[in-house]
């Protein structure tokens, strides 16, 4: 397995929106192995395969809680089949915007149907920070941020911060 370099915004890639997989295959496979490796070396609960500069529909995700075993996720090709009246709030905050956290509304419930490595279609209802996760990793396929929700000064002031960051990361 290989740690995978996660791009920081802004950067296009990460605003575009990803291809269905087409097939189950090793590439994949191994691709799904080095984004579980890349997400809780972070460490975090999500990663979404344009984060990694690849725009193929595939996510990856662990919200167990830390006492709880861990439970990697693989979802491809996932999609929203239904989603609760009911809203919620949480703290978010991503992997490619480090260090940033806003809240977030979202249904606080959602049903998605995916594709495994399996090549089995699976479906799942999530509730909690499961659910909140999986929709904002499918928002990344769709080349939506979480930040995207903020209203636009708190948005660009984040945005700022990260053009900062990233040349600073560049002078090493
Ligand atoms: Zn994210």
């Amino acid at each position: 397995m290989t740690l995978r370099p996660i791009l920081i915004h802004p950067d296009p890639r990460l605003k575009t929106v990803a291809e269905p997989v087409p097939e189950i295959t090793d590439e994949i496979r191994r691709l799904a192995d080095d984004m579980l490796e890349t997400m809780y070396d972070a460490p975090g609960i999500g990663l979404a395969a344009p984060q990694i500069g690849r725009l193929s529909r595939l996510l990856v995700m662990d919200a167990a809680k830390e006492e709880e075993t861990a439970q990697p996720m693989v979802l491809i090709n996932p999609q929203v089949t239904w989603a609760s009246d009911m809203r919620s709030v949480y703290e978010e905050g991503c992997l490619s915007i480090p260090e940033q956290f806003a809240d977030v509304e979202r249904p606080a419930e959602v049903e998605v149907r995916w594709l495994g490595l399996d090549g089995k279609t699976h479906s799942q209802r999530f509730d909690g920070l499961w659910a909140t996760c999986v929709q904002h990793e499918i928002d990344h396929l769709d080349g939506k941020l979480f930040i995207d929700y903020l209203k636009p000064m708190k948005r660009q002031m984040i945005t700022r911060r990260m053009v900062k960051l990233k040349r600073e990361r560049a002078r090493g």
